[in-house]
């Protein structure tokens, strides 16, 4: 029964947001080449160890030559809070964050598996382009209707249980009423955890842009989407993991190399917004 809300509760969810731009398509035969790819490069992480104030350095030189060259792309999409900052985070989790208008958090967890700065500001790009595109905002409705959606449904499949029942007590009214709390509770999780698979590739198409703009190499950017899909998904579930937020599969991985065909080709370095499509057909 659970497993029913939950799946309820997720194609409610899937449903709530749309891309502004048009995202890179993935077909068949380039999604099981990679698979295959994939499969070949099974090598196991490499760390690389530095020091706070290092990783901040990075942090900082990356942030601002990343938000140098933003304003355009902020332009676009009309988004004010192009001045980004981007922290660092000493923690173990391999982690990385967006927060409220501006502001972006990587955790030493992460940085510790990435090899040059190419591989960081993907991250960084990465978690601009969540902004740039207003995820966090269509995130918190989403864990609004992820709260009501279960709610309602824990409160329908309570209700059909109890109808007509005349055994049922203000025991189990009591009980019931605990039950739909806890799924609302569940709901409003599901509903933070995770940012749907378009708004991932929306956030990697805008970063693909952020990136090319300050001159990082798109190629070596790549990494960054192995390194994820390496990570282990974490057995504490009691936390959301970076593999839950930003699960990099396959399908990431060939819609990050044509997001780097399309930004080489298109010259006024602006992702097409939807309309454009349909103005062009
Ligand atoms: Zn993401």
């Amino acid at each position: 029964m659970r497993s029913f809300i939950i799946s309820a509760c997720l194609l409610v969810l899937t449903g709530c947001t749309g891309s502004a731009y048009q995202l890179p398509t993935v077909d068949d035969a380039a999604l099981q080449a990679m698979q295959e790819d994939m499969y070949a490069n099974r090598a196991p992480l490499k760390m690389h160890h530095r020091s706070k104030s290092q990783y901040e350095k990075m942090l900082a030189s990356i942030n601002n030559r990343l938000v140098e060259n933003a304003q355009p792309l902020c332009d676009h999409a009309g988004y004010v809070s192009c001045l980004f900052q981007t922290s660092y985070n000493g923690g173990d989790e391999a982690n990385a964050y967006a927060s409220e208008e501006y502001k972006i958090t990587v955790y030493r967890g992460l940085l510790q598996y990435l090899e040059n700065d190419d591989e960081i500001a993907a991250v960084v790009a990465h978690e601009m382009g969540h902004h740039l595109a207003q995820h966090n905002k269509e995130k918190g409705e989403n864990i609004a209707t992820g709260a009501v959606v279960t709610g309602v449904l824990a409160a329908v499949l309570v209700g059909a249980s109890s109808a007509n029942n005349p055994y049922y007590t203000s025991y189990n009214q009591q009980q019931d009423s605990a039950a739909v709390q806890d799924m609302m509770e569940f709901g409003a999780e599901m509903g933070s955890i995770s940012y749907s698979k378009e708004q991932e590739r929306e956030a990697d198409l805008l970063g693909a842009y952020l990136l090319a703009r300050a001159g990082y190499d798109l190629d070596r950017a790549k990494n960054t989407l192995v390194v994820l899909s390496k990570l282990p998904g974490g057995t504490d579930r009691s936390r959301a993991s970076l593999t839950d937020t930003h699960p990099a599969s396959a399908e990431r991985l060939v819609a990050w190399e044509k997001a780097i065909e399309e930004v080489r080709n298109n010259h006024s370095k602006l992702p097409y917004l939807k309309e454009d499509n349909a103005e062009s057909d």
